[in-house]
């Protein structure tokens, strides 16, 4: 999980491309001060919490790939208020992850899908703790570096996932914002928001 350290970085350009395609169709179509209204309206919606989901919103990134608003906690020590439960399980993520997790295990189940979850956020003690059992992964282990895990951000889940339900991730996963990208960990998805 450190190597994805660095996937995370370069990572985020796939999803800047949707990102600018959908703002350029906004651009192209309305002059520049309804772009700019348009832009400024994204903005204050990101500020009331009420007025759009979570999931729906753009987030500016840091060099790591990890919204501003999220590296300004630290990793491991996200505040209650910033995570929101997944489902009525005791799992908790990012608010805008969870949000988007919910739908995606919504819209699974009616194709008959099954997508359980087995990690969400991690703080940090039980970064420390997990390193402690599972070994490093630069070792060979599981576990990230405490401190550096995406669980940290409340970015990532692991997922119990038959091999249906494994199949429907790799195809529909990214629509919902979750990248299967740690190598070894076929259950590790981790959530990248939409970007500003
Ligand atoms: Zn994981």
């Amino acid at each position: 999980m450190i190597a994805l350290q660095t996937q995370q970085a370069t990572k985020p350009a796939t999803t800047s491309t949707t990102t600018g395609a959908t703002t350029s169709t906004t651009a192209s179509g309305a002059s520049f001060a309804t772009a700019l209204a348009s832009a400024m309206g994204t903005q204050t919606g990101a500020a009331a919490a009420s007025t759009a989901p979570a999931a729906d919103k753009s987030y500016t990134l840091n060099s790591k790939g990890i919204p501003t608003e999220l590296a300004a906690y630290g990793n491991g020590k996200i505040p209650a208020s910033a995570l929101e439960k997944v489902g009525s399980t005791g799992h908790k993520l990012w608010a805008p992850a969870a949000q988007n997790l919910n739908q995606m295990i919504a819209d699974a189940k009616t194709q008959g899908v099954t997508i359980g979850i087995t990690d969400s956020y991690r703080p940090y003690e039980e970064q420390v703790d997990l390193a402690k059992r599972k070994g490093l992964y630069s070792q060979g282990g599981l576990a990230a570096k405490p401190g550096t895990s995406e669980h940290g951000w409340g970015m990532a889940t692991d997922l119990d996932l038959n091999s249906k339900a494994q199949a429907w991730m790799r195809e529909n996963g990214e629509k919902y914002g979750f990248h299967e990208n740690v190598p070894r960990e076929p259950w590790h998805w981790a959530y990248r928001p939409k970007t500003s």
